[in-house]
């Protein structure tokens, strides 16, 4: 039984003008893409719990945004699926495939913000909420032939208003890697570069038998003897055993990114780029846009990724 309002718009269509008829097909679009991604995200099989007291008693609380709402009987509190994820409370749904789209192919904030038809301020703000995850989702374990290198940057207060930015004040940031030849890859963004800190991240990380492929700096050296793990140089065997030295080609490649794409980052934001080239960068084929999408509004499903199969030498 169609309703009055229906009948009354289908009337009238034959009277709308050529921009009428493009406003109402993208309304109609937007709406559509909306409820497909309230699907795909409702239905990503986490297990449904009240996110305030976690019972698992629920009602059927009505929609609203596209989301079926719950009551929580214990607690009494409503909430949707994406309460308490850095998905809640974000707009316009039907933008987000499109955006996380952007996201896969490392987009600008204004080149995303033009394809998506946002807001510049909307595209800084879902690059943020939807990348917020990434940092977790990283390789646990690495083995075979381990390639330990380093970037090192100098901090950045880019769109800051602080005016405290004097040149010879800005400290140095470090980008250590790991990566195996399974392309399991573990950063790390930090202030120190230290035989002590790769140790502290990377003592239970790098599998035992496994040969460490580093940069020559000393605190790469001093961490495979302390660690006890067979240790070389990228240029000493580049002959002998053609290593391909793949960390060398990624860092290029993320400052190349990060300084003609991005045009530069703040510093803290520097970990979510890093995570985010990394996203882009784990899967051969490249990361699924509605990956991004399930892994902004959840990492349980992802903290456990399961180890590409690695070779050993
Ligand atoms: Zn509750």
């Amino acid at each position: 039984m169609k309703s009055n309002k229906f009948k009354n718009l289908i009337n009238g269509i034959d009277k709308f003008n050529n921009l009428e008829f493009r406003l109402l097909k993208e309304k109609i679009e937007e709406r559509i893409y909306s409820k497909r991604v309230s699907y795909i995200l409702e239905t990503a099989k986490d297990e449904l719990k009240c996110p305030y007291c976690s019972s698992k008693i629920l009602i059927k609380w009505g929609k609203r945004s596209d989301l079926q709402r719950y009551k929580c009987k214990n607690c009494k509190k409503t909430f949707n699926s994406l309460t308490n994820t850095p998905l809640a409370r974000l707009k316009r749904k039907g933008h987000w495939l499109d955006y996380a789209n952007c996201l896969k192919r490392g987009l600008s904030i204004r080149k995303a913000a033009e394809e998506c038809d946002i807001h510049k301020n909307t595209s800084f703000r879902w690059r943020h909420r939807f990348l917020e995850n990434s940092k977790f989702i990283k390789a646990k374990k690495l083995g075979g032939i381990v390639e330990k290198t380093h970037i090192k940057l100098k901090e950045s207060f880019k769109g800051s208003r602080d005016k405290v930015r004097i040149e010879s004040k800005r400290k140095d940031v470090f980008v250590l890697y790991g990566i195996d030849r399974n392309n399991n890859i573990h950063d790390i963004t930090n202030k120190g570069f230290s035989s002590n800190i790769i140790n502290k991240y990377y003592k239970n990380i790098i599998l035992e038998n496994s040969l460490i492929l580093s940069d020559r700096k000393n605190q790469f050296t001093k961490f495979s003897k302390d660690a006890n793990l067979k240790h070389t140089h990228f240029t000493e065997n580049k002959d002998k055993l053609s290593y391909n030295e793949k960390s060398e080609t990624y860092k290029y490649q993320f400052m190349e990114w990060l300084n003609k794409k991005l045009r530069g980052v703040a510093t803290k934001y520097l970990e979510n780029y890093v995570s985010w080239f990394r996203s882009m960068n784990e899967f051969r084929s490249g990361i699924k846009a509605i990956t991004i999408l399930y892994r902004a509004k959840s990492i349980e499903k992802y903290r456990h990724q399961p180890q590409k199969m690695t070779r050993f030498i």
